[in-house]
């Protein structure tokens, strides 16, 4: 594979500009090439998600590799109508004009992705920048080693490298490399706030539009009247899958007051049920991504009191389940995405004071309530400006393709998911066509006189 140097991805322009990548039939061709190719390595892909995370197959498959085959069935069911040019009305002033809105492929984009769901999320932005028509960069994150390899081989495998690339290594070497030496048509990132600022900053130099897909802390408020047994199971699924390592995870948990030691005790319960009372050892509970990110978790545990857990281990960078209890708000664990399986609880007396506490950090890409009074529901909703959420339940808003995931401020800016994807990989274009059987008289100069005829037309 040649390097990914300003040649190539001109040369990667020039095939954009071909027009082969953007028929209908090539593009639907790619994208069953794709799906072929996940369904044949699915092996290779489950173990090298074991390696990077100690991910079970059936984990690996419904929150990365299941989650991808979905997308491309989508995908690849609804890429005609997608693309299809859709019929608009026309106002008074323009009749008998028609209008249509077209579909535009964007051109060369990139697509940079992070560690934690290494195979999803590089493969799902692919997939709308396929069926939008594009040529693309990918870029898998450098600490997700084993997959970062299996993607670059089916990558090459199945598509010329002037078509989609993937180039690996330093994401601080390779990425400012590439986005300053050459005007990407769009930039697809997942990952820290930091990076997105800096990614964001490189794309403003050429104007380039940018997808930025962040992080932060998304918050769990449960409300005297929830059911309890239901939301000590889903907050502790939701926060413990991927040892913690997910962007919508629970970060911290707002728990009325009357209720605290009972949702404590429950979700105690449900993680030995989930985990066993040693998680070192369970088939369903993995790993920490790397030593750095391993010492910062450590770093966290001194920044309260421990309800349950905090035994680690760095040789086999183990860290388990761990819920905490008087942490200040003003701790580094209430001021960083704690992205890990640490879990502050923290009490509340009114609803009022949550949203306080929410404010603190504010656009979280996740939120979640526990209730079952439909008037707070509301009032929460209405009053959190968040990426995207969930009642009575959490992270699962992720998985459903008709949702648009994204976030907010601070959490990022742009969607995807489903027909979602391919929008933000395509270009709305306008069209007016107008025929030449009419041509009256009044549109043209001298407009003298026609002041109450206009205002009428554009009342
Ligand atoms: P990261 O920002 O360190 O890295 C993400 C990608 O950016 C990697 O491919 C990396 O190589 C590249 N990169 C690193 N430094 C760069 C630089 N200076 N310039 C350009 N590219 C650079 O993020 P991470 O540690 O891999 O992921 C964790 C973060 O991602 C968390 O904040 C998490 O919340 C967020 N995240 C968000 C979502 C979402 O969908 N919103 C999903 C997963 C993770």
């Amino acid at each position: 594979m040649p390097k990914v140097d300003l040649q190539h991805l001109q040369n990667m322009r020039s095939h954009f500009e071909t027009g082969i990548t953007q028929t209908y039939s090539f593009r639907k061709k790619q994208l069953l090439l794709l799906k072929q190719a996940v369904i044949k390595y699915e092996k290779e892909i489950s173990a090298a998600l074991y390696a990077d995370l100690k991910k079970s197959a059936e984990e690996a498959y419904s929150t990365e590799i299941g989650l991808v085959l979905s997308e491309l069935n989508l995908a690849i069911k609804n890429l005609h109508s997608w693309m299809a040019p859709k019929f608009v009305n026309t106002d008074l002033a323009n009749l008998p004009s028609s209008s249509k809105i077209y579909r535009d492929s964007l051109g060369v984009v990139l697509i940079i992705s992070p560690w934690n769901y290494p195979f999803q999320l590089l493969m799902n932005p692919l997939i709308g920048a396929i069926a939008g028509g594009n040529v693309a960069v990918v870029k898998p994150s450098e600490f997700a080693e084993s997959t970062a390899d299996i993607i670059e081989k089916i990558i090459t495998e199945i598509f010329p490298y002037e078509y989609v690339h993937a180039v690996q290594g330093d994401g601080a070497t390779v990425v400012p490399a590439m986005m300053q030496s050459f005007r990407f048509d769009h930039v697809f990132y997942t990952g820290s706030i930091p990076v997105g600022k800096a990614i964001y900053k490189m794309a403003a130099e050429n104007l380039t539009p940018v997808t930025l897909e962040l992080g932060g802390k998304s918050p769990c408020v449960v409300e005297a009247d929830a059911n309890l047994s239901i939301a000590a199971k889903r907050i502790i699924l939701g926060k413990f899958i991927n040892v913690g390592q997910t962007c919508i995870a629970p970060d911290y948990v707002l728990v009325h007051q009357s209720i605290k030691d009972e949702l404590i005790l429950k979700m105690k319960l449900s993680i030995e049920k989930f985990y066993t009372v040693d998680a070192s050892t369970s088939y369903d509970y993995g790993k920490i991504i790397n030593e750095n990110r391993f010492d910062k978790l450590v770093s966290y545990l001194a920044e309260g009191k421990i309800l349950y857990g905090g035994v680690h281990d760095k040789r086999i960078l183990f860290f388990e389940p761990t819920l905490m209890d008087d942490v200040s708000l003003s701790s580094s664990l209430m001021k960083e995405e704690i992205f890990g399986p640490i879990l502050p609880i923290i009490s509340y007396n009114s609803t009022e004071e949550a949203l306080e506490i929410i404010k603190q950090n504010e656009n979280p890409l996740a939120f979640y309530l526990f209730t079952t009074n439909k008037k707070t529901e509301e009032q929460f909703i209405k009053s959190v400006p968040f990426g995207g959420g969930c009642i009575n339940n959490a992270d699962w808003h992720f998985t459903n393709h008709n949702l648009p995931f994204g976030g907010v401020g601070n959490s990022g800016m742009g969607a995807y998911h489903g027909k979602f994807t391919f929008d933000t990989f395509t270009r709305l274009k306008a069209v007016l066509k107008t025929p030449n059987w009419w041509d009256p008289f009044i549109k043209y100069p001298s407009f003298k006189g026609r002041l109450r005829l206009f205002k009428w037309i554009f009342r």
